[in-house]
């Protein structure tokens, strides 16, 4: 009893600490040259001082953040090694200011749009109010997180044990971009005319769950903007990197042991109960998952399982030539082009211990994809007003279009 008490207090108590500014921070888009990109490694794995946005390895540009006081150490370094960049934003906390964080105001669907980000509280809100609203919704709880909430989420299901679409988000905290989508896509499922998308939420059990590290997410509204991990405390430091630490190849590759860096695996695979918990809530249904989409940003990439090998499984080709299909239905709309691949061809990056490179191994879901959200590396994780929608949009034309191609290669008939 004490405990709770005392647990109770910790999380409702004002913080005490103000909110981290990046006043000054500058963003860099990196254009490494062939045999330039060994330098960017090394400074991603010995200096924790830069905080890299993207992964050290993608062919095209790597996106850096750093602080003031490091800035003239990062240019000097790139200068002397011929390294081509840009800076993309001169002043970070200037972009945090004009975020678009809209109010939802409960028993008020309305009051939800989709060209702004929402607390996790609202998007919980929301959640309510939807499952209130509508017969064929109904709330799920897949998780919980180290400080204890429950990972929450919707089903839409309009009749008995269909196949299921499972979508979710927010893993990786500052990604607003990828709950903002979760929900506008959740939103078209109920509320679109589109004969196509009527179909879709009819045909199908859609689990979607927007944030799936619920304390992390908070952690980037209330105190530090560009959290990434959960906020499990690991002596000085905070939090284990909730896409590594899954039980897949775990710390294999793309993934560190030092509690300080971004990628930290953890102490273990399924160390964290985020992980733990949703996995087994997935378990559960595993074997009626016929698409799983995982939303993540930046980079404009769909990513298909493994993040440690190029090797091809069993109907690999059948799920980058969906993929690649379903990304020409998203560029229809704005243009946007994303590249489609495995984690290691299409980044040219490893990274083991992820969520979809699981639900592959053992859950023997036919078809599984990462999406790496806009954009490529002007805003990062501080997408603008103005992209939130389009990015909701194209997104949800492409979810639709992978289900018709899934069919065409004949997967996803099964009801
Ligand atoms: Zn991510």
């Amino acid at each position: 009893m004490l405990k709770i008490v005392l647990l109770s207090f910790v999380l409702l108590a004002p913080s005490v600490l103000a909110k981290f500014r990046f006043d000054n921070y500058t963003l860099y888009k990196i254009l490494p040259k062939n045999g330039q990109i060994k330098l960017l490694q090394n400074l991603y794995e010995h200096d924790s001082r830069f905080d890299f946005w993207t992964n050290p390895g993608r062919a095209d540009f790597v996106s850096v953040m750093s602080s003031p006081e490091n800035k003239a150490h990062l240019e000097n370094l790139l200068h002397k090694n011929n390294v081509q960049f840009e800076i993309t934003m001169g002043n970070i906390q200037e972009a945090i200011d004009k975020e678009p964080i809209k109010r939802y105001t409960r028993g008020n669907l309305r009051s939800m749009q989709f060209d702004a980000y929402y607390t996790n509280s609202e998007i919980n809100a929301w959640m309510d109010d939807l499952a209130r609203e509508y017969s064929f919704v109904t709330p799920i709880i897949a998780g919980r997180s180290f400080e204890g909430r429950q990972i929450r989420g919707i089903k839409i299901s309009h009749g008995s044990r269909r196949k299921i679409i499972f979508l979710e988000g927010g893993l990786h905290a500052r990604e607003w971009i990828s709950p903002a989508t979760v929900c506008y896509i959740t939103h078209q499922l109920l509320t679109s005319r589109d004969p196509e998308i009527m179909a879709a939420a009819r045909d199908f059990d859609w689990y979607i769950i927007p944030v799936t590290n619920p304390d992390g997410y908070i952690w980037s509204h209330d105190e530090f903007r560009m959290w990434r991990k959960n906020r499990r405390p690991v002596g000085q430091h905070f939090g284990v990197d909730l896409n590594r630490n899954w039980n897949s190849n775990w710390l294999v590759a793309g993934s560190s042991i030092d509690p300080s860096t971004e990628i930290y695996a953890g102490p273990g695979p399924f160390s964290e109960p985020e992980t733990r918990t949703l996995s087994a809530y997935l378990r559960t249904i595993g074997d009626r998952i016929d698409l799983y989409l995982s939303f993540h940003s930046f980079g404009q990439l769909l990513l298909v399982p493994f993040g440690n090998s190029t090797a091809p499984y069993a109907n690999y080709h059948d799920a980058v030539n969906i993929g690649r299909r379903a990304m020409g239905a998203l560029s229809v709309r704005f243009g946007t082009q994303y590249v489609t691949g495995n984690i290691v061809e299409a980044i040219n990056y490893y990274g083991t211990g992820g969520t979809i490179d699981w639900i592959k191994e053992h859950l023997k879901v036919p078809l599984v994809y990462c999406y790496e959200s806009r954009d490529r590396g002007q805003y990062g994780f501080l997408l603008p007003s103005d992209q939130i929608l389009p990015n909701g949009q194209e997104t949800m034309d492409s979810v639709v279009d992978m289900i018709h191609q899934a069919r065409r290669f004949g997967y996803m008939t099964g009801n």
